[in-house]
């Protein structure tokens, strides 16, 4: 056990420890502990004692460090306040706290995490400090460049979102314009024009449906951010009705059998939610194999989230598409097989990640899909 804590060896004469014998080794453990410095204060802040862990944190030597400031480890501009600041709080509250850079004898830094205790004799007395410090520096680093791309994927993010709506608003008009000129081609033409003629033009009225669908989508994906989600208590009961509403033509078309879980009261944004539902249904009806659609929509209650299903009985998904589906424009048929812009589950991704839930598929191919995600019962 102690060796987890760095101390190399010590020998023991009798299992029974005498107090004399117990005080030596106990010296002997803080003194060889490598992990940590254990460092001990005179009431000035003057360093008392110096252990290994302390030689292999910081690069000085016990015979260097005895009788000086303990302030020399931080960094010369900072010295005098943190090491006073950690002394002042230690006073006051009994433990005085310090993160930050500290200096190497070799002029290298390294993040310190710091624990100073007073340590005062039975009648009250201040003896001087412990100071424990561990190095963390790792640590620090790993989380700082977690932040880095966290920060870089959000503004990847708004991006995408600023991108999305520039070019869906622009598209838009041009749009319009060629779907205008199709138009009136059938109406004052389309006696003039030929089988082939006619033809290109219901194809060039297809091709505008179908981007007029994509620019619909852009814009959904561009508007489901967090700005627009404002979270209240919803009943998912009415969010699904409101949902199933809106695939009233689908549902009844396909002939599918739709059933749920009795469904609870939730923090979420409202319409936002309604969207990940109709997207996920509307999906299983879509993707539907021969048989009619069977959906059942179910929740988990998990300790602090709600973990809620769409099941269906459709062609199911190849395992190794699992996570590719949920970026956008990624679709795995083509465009004459299933209609759809390949939108839907990136915008359903971007709403359960910003109440702070996760989305995911179980499925195999012939065997059905489900679609599963998590909202937290405390929202971001
Ligand atoms: P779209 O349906 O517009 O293509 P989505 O982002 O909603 O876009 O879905 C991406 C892809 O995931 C679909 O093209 C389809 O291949 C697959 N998929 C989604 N839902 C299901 C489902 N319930 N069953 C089988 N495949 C699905």
């Amino acid at each position: 056990m102690l060796a987890e804590y760095g101390v190399k060896e010590i020998r023991l004469h009798d299992s029974e420890l005498r107090i004399a014998e117990q005080d030596k080794f106990y010296r002997l453990m803080v003194e060889q502990v490598e992990e940590f410095a254990v460092i001990m204060l005179d009431p000035e802040g003057r360093i008392a004692s110096w252990n290994r862990g302390a030689e292999l944190i910081t690069g000085y030597t016990r015979e260097e460090m005895l009788q000086q400031p303990v302030a020399r480890i931080f960094p010369p501009a900072q010295a005098l306040s943190r090491a006073d600041a950690e002394r002042r709080q230690a006073l006051a509250e009994g433990r005085g706290v310090d993160e930050g850079w500290h200096m190497r004898k070799d002029g290298t830094r390294f993040w310190g995490s710091n624990v100073l205790t007073p340590i005062r004799s039975p009648d009250g007395q201040l003896l001087g400090f412990s100071k424990i410090m561990r190095d963390i520096t790792e640590r620090k680093r790993f989380e700082e460049q977690l932040a880095r791309k966290a920060r870089d994927l959000a503004a990847m993010n708004a991006e995408l979102e600023q991108f999305a709506a520039v070019v869906s608003h622009d598209l838009r008009s041009p749009l319009l314009a060629i779907a205008g000129c199709a138009q009136l081609l059938r109406e004052q033409f389309g006696d003039q024009l030929a089988g082939e003629g006619a033809e290109l033009i219901a194809m060039m009225q297809d091709g505008v449906n179908r981007m007029g669908l994509i620019i619909k989508d852009l814009l959904a994906f561009a508007r489901a951010t967090p700005a627009q989600s404002r979270f209240e208590e919803i009943q998912v009961e009415q969010i699904l009705a409101k949902a199933l509403s809106d695939l009233r033509e689908p549902v009844q078309e396909s002939g599918a059998t739709i059933t749920h879980d009795p469904l609870p009261v939730i923090k979420a944004n409202a319409s936002q939610l309604t969207q990940v539902f109709s997207n996920l249904i509307g999906n299983a009806i879509k993707y539907r194999s021969n048989e009619p659609p069977r959906i059942h929509i179910g929740v988990t209650q998990r300790e602090d989230e709600w973990e809620f299903f769409v099941q269906d009985n459709g062609i199911g998904i190849e395992p190794l598409h699992f996570e590719r589906i949920f970026a956008i424009f990624q679709r795995l048929h083509e465009e004459g097989q299933y209609g759809g812009s390949g939108v839907g589950l990136a915008i359903c991704k971007k709403i359960v990640e910003h109440h702070g839930g996760r989305i995911w598929v179980e499925s195999q191919p012939g065997q059905g899909s489900t679609f599963l995600f998590t909202i937290p019962m405390q929202p971001e």
